[in-house]
């Protein structure tokens, strides 16, 4: 089974409404949207796509910390623009539904990691950093206004 909306390979789909669209995602993806139920799957699937390899990928992307950029939205929409494409276009080269871009672009939504990526490459623009281990021990600073030890560098470097 795959997920509607950042196309990872996944044992657990949730129905959600995301944005007036009825949307079949992986459990990362169903908060984005309104769970309405989950979806039985049959696991038998799995076997006979070649999933193994997809299984077996190197360490997930998604474990790295990244934030959007603000108007991440907007610096989408521009760089479709750009290019001459219609919202329906694009949505159709990242394989997303057209609301979800709608919402992406108004930056209602944050895109999945991997979706973001996905779109960084199409439209070769940037939409996201990963934060560096400066940004996290900034980030330590500003809630606890002290400095950071070097236990609690070790706790936000561990998964
Ligand atoms: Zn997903």
């Amino acid at each position: 089974m795959q997920c509607d909306l950042c196309g990872k390979e996944t044992d657990e789909l949730f129905e959600v409404f995301i944005e007036g669209s009825r949307l079949h995602v992986c459990k990362d993806c169903a908060k984005y949207g309104k769970i309405i139920r989950k979806i039985p799957t049959g696991k038998e699937d799995n076997e006979h796509n070649s999933v193994k390899s997809f299984k077996r990928r190197k360490p997930r992307e998604e474990d790295k910390l990244y934030y959007f950029i603000d108007n991440f939205g907007k610096v989408v929409e521009l760089a479709r623009l750009k290019r001459g494409l219609r919202q329906k276009d694009l949505a159709r080269m990242l394989g997303i539904k057209e609301s979800l871009l709608h919402s992406i672009e108004t930056s209602s939504i944050e895109p999945s990691v991997p979706l973001a990526k996905k779109i960084e490459k199409t439209l070769s623009v940037k939409i996201m950093q990963e934060a560096s281990p400066v940004d996290v021990s900034k980030t330590f600073e500003d809630k606890h206004s002290s400095s950071l030890t070097l236990g609690d560098f070790v706790k936000v470097r561990k998964r």
